[in-house]
């Protein structure tokens, strides 16, 4: 299962116990994921789903407010592999003026169902605010698998619910960006910490533990590479360097013979012929008395030197 389904089921099994809250969740869901289409010249107000928890979800709360309730309609689907698509209808709804459903939502039809036209939809409580989040998310939200990638949107079909579902975020101090794809406004969450924080507005709690825990394990295994990386790193760049100083003398060795060098740098170079794979430090441990190990790198850098100069002579 996806983790956006996962959290979808989640999100739908919350029991509000509020009436207010309900509402509003009705609300967040209808506004972002209602839609008009047209077929055979008639307008139809559909609500479409691939998830069978958040059809029944709707169907009931409907029931509950409004007496009446969307027709539902199964659809199977061939295209890729069989999968079910849930078509609640709305369309008979649309004229009930007793319970006008999309009044209640703040929603408009214009002409004869050319296009739907949303008010502003205001909500003055908190726990009502975090409902109506939480119906968007349910309605056109996704999520992509936490393992992979940090990403969360919702769809909005007009920018006057986007932007108003960004204010209602905004007053929990969660920022979300917005952008414009394929006629539609898309607002989008990109960070870990932003995607734990709106989990935990609309109430996803059980998801935002799942979420908490990939990323502490995320976290752990970058340090640790990060360390080994740095390890591996500066093992190799000791490595090359000995190996380059034992050519060096090597070449000082056969060319002039190392008892051309002065005895300070005689010294190290034998001792450096002998121990190739200690560290700065260690050679200058095995000298009398004891160098330190900015004091032997500066001899073995004096020997490079002279190879150096060796090499571009006898070039
Ligand atoms: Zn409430």
């Amino acid at each position: 299962m996806s983790f956006s389904l996962e959290i979808k089921r989640e999100l739908s099994r919350i029991e509000e116990q509020d009436n207010c809250c309900k509402k509003a969740e009705l609300a967040g869901l209808i506004r972002a994921g209602i839609a008009l289409r047209t077929y055979k010249g008639k307008p139809r107000l559909l609500f479409i789903t691939e998830n069978p928890s958040l059809s029944r979800h709707i169907y009931s709360r409907v029931k509950e407010f409004y007496k009446n309730s969307p027709d539902v309609f199964m659809l199977k689907s061939k295209r890729f592999r069989t999968h079910t698509v849930y078509h609640l209808e709305f369309t008979h709804l649309m004229n009930d003026t007793v319970h006008n459903i999309l009044e209640d939502m703040g929603i408009k039809i214009q002409g004869e169902g050319e296009a739907l036209i949303y008010n502003t939809y205001s909500i003055q409580n908190r726990c009502c605010k975090r409902a109506y989040l939480r119906g968007g998310f349910l309605a056109t939200g996704s999520i992509s698998d936490p393992d992979r990638s940090y990403h969360l949107e919702i769809t909005f079909p007009d920018s006057l619910i986007a932007e108003e579902y960004i204010r209602f975020l905004n007053d929990f101090e969660v920022e979300p960006r917005q952008i414009m794809r394929k006629g539609h406004y898309l607002v989008y969450l990109k960070e870990g910490q932003e995607i734990v924080d709106f989990l935990n507005v609309i109430g996803a709690h059980i998801a935002l533990m799942k979420l908490e825990n990939i990323r502490i394990m995320k976290d752990m295994r970058n340090q640790v590479n990060r360390i080994v990386n740095c390890e591996t790193a500066n093992l190799e760049k000791t490595v090359n360097a000995a190996l380059r100083q034992v050519d060096n003398i090597k070449l000082i060795a056969e060319t002039k013979g190392l008892d051309s060098l002065p005895g300070s740098l005689r010294q190290i170079a034998e001792l450096r012929l002998e121990n190739p794979d200690v560290s700065l430090t260690e050679l200058g441990q095995m000298l009398t008395p004891a160098l330190t190990k900015s004091g032997v790198n500066h001899r073995l850098r004096k020997i490079d030197n002279i190879a150096e100069k060796l090499r571009a002579t006898h070039k």
